[in-house]
């Protein structure tokens, strides 16, 4: 069986940015769900956990065709809602650190121009998904969208740190105003625990 990160805060440990009772339906029941589908559904053809979730998603041909849509997007779904979870902290470490910081002021220029970026790219999504800062082929920082829960690893991309759009996500507290929403997570991204992924990868 999969099992999915513990959460490393309390769920009220990001008001006001997101309220408690949006990180305790999201975490227990949006999370665990994609979990307990995922688990089924490879319980269903006896496969023996031998992948980790990346590999998982990248293997994905191994498995029988009229289930793989079914493994991605839950695979997916577990792998995003991790690193989005990863991606915040009550701690205030909302500034980059370490080599991450190099690596954004070299290809963005500034801090300020990464998030002005990341959050022009996250207003552009139509529909539910994520805006992902990942890894690409090349070692550099780039910044994508995916629809649903599709994974970047799926295209063989590293993800380090994302922000979930699907309404789920906002709407107990910020209702149809996405982009406060976007700016104010903002405020509560770790960079310390999103540049030891950096490191950890580059
Ligand atoms: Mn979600």
């Amino acid at each position: 069986m999969y099992e999915i990160s513990k959460l490393k805060y309390s769920y009220n440990a990001l008001e006001p940015d997101i309220d408690s009772r949006t990180v305790e339906i999201h975490y227990e029941k949006h999370h665990h769900s994609y979990l307990n589908n995922l688990n089924k559904v490879l319980d269903s053809i006896n496969y023996d956990y031998r992948y980790s979730l990346e590999e998982l998603v990248k293997n994905i041909d191994m498995f029988p065709l009229e289930i793989r849509g079914d493994i991605l997007f839950n695979a997916g779904g577990v792998l995003n809602h991790n690193l989005y979870w990863l991606s915040m902290s009550p701690n205030k470490n909302n500034i980059p650190v370490g080599k991450l910081k190099d690596a954004i002021n070299e290809e963005y220029g500034s801090f300020e121009n990464f998030k002005n970026e990341f959050i022009k790219t996250a207003t552009i999504l139509k529909g539910s998904g994520y805006t992902f800062l990942v890894i690409n082929h090349n070692k550099k920082l780039e910044i994508i969208n995916t629809s649903n829960q599709e994974t970047p690893y799926l295209y063989g991309l590293i993800p380090i740190m994302t922000i979930d759009l699907w309404e789920h996500a906002y709407y107990l507290l910020y209702q149809n105003r996405r982009g406060e929403y976007i700016k104010n997570f903002f405020n509560i991204v770790d960079f310390v625990e999103i540049n030891k992924l950096y490191e950890k990868n580059i």
